[in-house]
């Protein structure tokens, strides 16, 4: 598959001034909550309101959704406010009863994009239909699996397409429900510009008062669109209620918001430069966490050490490690002396945190 302007002409069909924003609950829940929600975002800046009507859940026993019932509410939203509609499918039924339904544009979730057997099968069944379609990332971080759906949509001519990015789950706990790994957006945005990209901050921070600060970087580096629950009453919403806002508090957020605009003729350079430090930016906290995290190994050796009465200098393993890493920089184009000059002062932090634990 090649990177095709074809892609992203919906998008810029609609001739937006903003980024794309798609908004409503995580689940439908009765009529009157989708009905009072849609109301409430009706003359807002929002372009799509969604609603998850077949919700995939980790462990049986929760909400699992209303099922097709919903899909007439949101005829109904579409009637009563003239808002485009959009659900998640997860397999050929759901798209049957979609299509029926006239949902304008589906999504994939992160649970069906590992799966290539379903991606297949949802492609199949909208083979011959103009609906947009928008993947999200797989739950893994593997972006063959992400790329792999897009291709394989793309190849059964459904050529309304998008990605969402709604982070990546980690068996070690972080500030995030699911962690950005930005870089890993960033890749696929450089593969296939044209592909429209849409955060989802709410899934990505799992915390309604993060969901800003994850959405300014992503406009910072160029995504197209935001994805974000909403609801009229997120505290006793049947599922995700930690992380949705309400209406008012979308519209601030979109008021807040950095927001750049097209670029004019001789804007590039300022687009192009805004759009690079975001990625350093992303690439120095990341940094910051890597190095967070080997200092905690390192307190973990000092107490070893300490339990043992072991000396905390151990010339021979700095010597190797130094070695090894003078090797490593030099076939990513580092110098000797900033590799060493760096890991001298990483090293004389650990030693600092392991005399600490052994004077304790
Ligand atoms: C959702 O959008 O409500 C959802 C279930 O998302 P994800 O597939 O990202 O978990
Ligand atoms: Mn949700």
């Amino acid at each position: 598959m090649e990177n095709s302007v074809e892609m992203r002409t919906w998008l810029d069909d609609l001739g937006l001034d903003h980024p794309l924003v798609i908004a409503g609950p995580c689940s439908a829940e009765t009529e009157e909550q989708v009905l009072g929600i849609a109301k409430a975002l009706k003359d807002t800046d929002v372009n799509y309101f969604r609603a998850g009507i077949w919700k995939p859940r980790t462990r049986p026993g929760n909400f699992e959704g209303v099922g097709a019932l919903g899909l007439k509410w949101l005829q109904k939203v579409k009637a009563e406010t003239g808002m485009k509609t959009a659900t998640e499918v997860a397999n050929k039924d759901h798209v049957k009863l979609a299509l029926e339904h006239d949902i304008d544009l589906l999504w994939i979730g992160a649970r069906s994009t590992v799966s290539p057997f379903i991606i297949q099968e949802i492609a199949d069944e909208l083979k011959g239909t103009d609906k947009i379609v928008l993947v999200k990332n797989p739950v893994n971080p593997d972006l063959s699996l992400w790329l792999g759906a897009i291709e394989r949509l793309y190849t059964a001519d459904i050529k309304k397409l998008g990605v969402i990015h709604r982070g990546f789950s980690t068996y070690e706990k972080t500030k995030y429900r699911n962690i950005p790994e930005w870089q890993l957006a960033i890749e696929l945005q450089q593969k296939y510009p044209d592909l429209p990209l849409i955060c989802d901050p709410s899934h990505i921070t799992g915390k309604r008062d993060m969901i800003f600060d994850v959405s300014q970087t992503a406009l910072d580096l160029n995504y197209d669109g935001l994805m974000i629950e909403t609801h009229t009453d997120p505290d006793n919403a049947w599922s995700d209620a930690a992380q949705q806002v309400t209406p008012t508090t979308l519209v601030q957020i979109m008021k807040d918001l950095r927001i750049r605009k097209e670029t004019v003729a001789g804007e590039d350079y300022n687009s192009t430069i805004a759009q690079l430090r975001a990625q350093i930016d992303v690439i120095d906290n990341q940094l910051i966490e890597t190095l967070g995290k080997r200092m905690k190994v390192a307190k973990d050796i000092g107490e070893l050490k300490k339990t043992k009465n072991v000396a905390v200098l151990q010339n021979n393993r700095w010597n190797e490690i130094l070695g090894k890493m003078i090797l490593e920089g030099e076939q990513k184009g580092l110098s000797e002396e900033f590799v060493l000059k760096m890991f001298k002062a990483i090293h004389q932090e650990s030693i600092n945190h392991q005399e600490k634990i052994l004077k304790a």
